[in-house]
């Protein structure tokens, strides 16, 4: 694994995507009026839930992060689902400066080998690995990830059974996080209050809830609990992201995609060059110009990942 990207950032250079190849699609994914355009550029917004290494977006990653830096993204967190997963992320961090790389076991995952052994569905084959072995392949590698992620618990996909399996080897990511100081980047689909739980039950101190889907109440709790939460490019049509970004602290909000997943219209493939648009309809909400928005959300990044512009 390369260097630890954390402790010596490297600015990001526009000529690094000179060569990249041209997408198949046709015309960009994010929005006409993108931060590019204000002088926030120059400061430069975040992506922290990002997954570039879905075969959705692989293929043609270099034309995705030169979007991405068109509409004045200065930092991505790619984050890894599984062994092979964290694997390619951290190919690809080594590979392009945009990239920070987060390892994780995705919560479905997790459990996947015992879910396909009880007959269930799911769109993804398990992997030639126990859940032990995967958590020791985060341990391993730990120095080189910016942060721990995506992990967590799932209750939508995941059948109660295998619950208390699944908090196991959460617990045990959440620990090597606290001890090896690294922030946590957290799924907690329909486990929401659970999840909180065990953070603070652990005496977690650094973490992001992605999407967070629970109510506006809980996430306010989640906030209280001094953890951080991130909004996706579909808060417009959304109107609980829109009362979180309407009332959370703004120094705990964050910006994220989940791509290719939540695009801002409805049948897209997300990218991260999408995080324009909630910064955009943050400054909206908010009567904030972009300039003091991206400060703010910048400035939340820096404090809860500790990495440079
Ligand atoms: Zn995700």
């Amino acid at each position: 694994m390369g260097r630890c990207r954390v402790s010596s950032p490297v600015p990001i250079r526009p000529a690094l995507f000179e060569s990249a190849a041209q997408c198949e699609r046709t015309g960009p994914c994010y929005p006409a009026r993108s931060l590019k355009e204000s002088a926030a550029a120059a400061m430069g917004i975040h992506d922290v839930h990002a997954h570039l290494t879905h075969p959705l977006l692989r293929e043609h990653s270099d034309a995705v992060l030169d979007r991405a830096a068109k509409a004045g993204l200065s930092r991505i967190i790619s984050n890894g689902l599984n062994p092979e997963d964290n694997a390619a992320v951290a190919a690809l961090a080594r590979r392009n400066q945009l990239v920070l790389p987060a390892f994780g076991l995705y919560p479905v995952d997790a459990v996947l080998p015992e879910m396909l052994a009880m007959g269930m569905e799911y769109p993804r084959e398990a992997g030639a690995w126990t859940g032990e072995e995967a958590v020791q392949w985060v341990n391993k590698h730990c120095d080189d990830a910016v942060a721990i992620g995506e992990i967590g618990l799932d209750g939508y996909w995941v059948p109660e059974e295998l619950w208390d399996r699944q908090e196991q080897l959460f617990r045990s990511l959440v620990q090597l996080a606290i001890d090896r100081d690294k922030p946590i980047i957290i799924h907690s689909r329909k486990r929401e209050r659970r999840c909180l739980e065990i953070l603070e039950e652990m005496g977690t101190r650094r973490a992001n809830f992605h999407c967070f889907g629970g109510k506006v109440k809980l996430a306010r709790r989640v906030a209280e609990a001094g953890f951080y939460l991130s909004i996706p490019a579909n808060a417009r049509r959304s109107q609980s992201f829109t009362r979180m970004l309407e009332t959370l602290p703004r120094s705990q909000l964050l910006l994220e995609t989940d791509c290719p997943y939540l695009a801002p219209q409805r049948g897209e493939d997300n990218e991260p060059g999408n995080v324009a648009v909630t910064a955009d309809y943050a400054a909206e909400l908010w009567d904030e110009d972009s300039d003091a928005v991206v400060r703010q959300l910048e400035e939340n990044f820096f404090r809860l990942f500790r990495v440079e512009p």
